[in-house]
């Protein structure tokens, strides 16, 4: 089975790569990628002072908010994430052949 090919307005034939992961370790929490977004795949999470994800109302010390991939299910696979954000923390792919 090939990978899924999608269409443009004009018909023409294109690949969507869909997000993968974001790396939380150069992550900025920013929130450029998220402002691109149109289909609330990624969210904002705290991070405590070990590096693990918290609430902002646990206990723990918060350190620093990162972008997570919240709904892999709705991504469309435009990479537009990818190429705002400033540390280059998305990977994506096709979906597999
Ligand atoms: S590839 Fe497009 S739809 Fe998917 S998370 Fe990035 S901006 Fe959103
Ligand atoms: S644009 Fe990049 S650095 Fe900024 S929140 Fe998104 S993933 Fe993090």
């Amino acid at each position: 089975m090939a990978n899924l090919t999608a269409l443009t307005r004009g018909g023409l034939s294109w690949i969507p790569k869909f997000l993968q992961s974001i790396n939380k370790d150069t992550c900025l929490g920013c929130g450029r990628c998220f402002k691109v977004c149109g289909r609330d795949v990624m969210e904002l999470r705290w991070l405590n002072e070990d590096g693990e994800f918290a609430e902002e109302d646990d206990d723990d010390e918060l350190e620093r908010r990162v972008m997570v991939l919240a709904n892999p299910e709705k991504c469309i696979g435009c990479e537009a994430c990818a190429r705002i954000c400033p540390k280059r923390c998305h990977s994506h792919a096709p979906l597999p052949a």
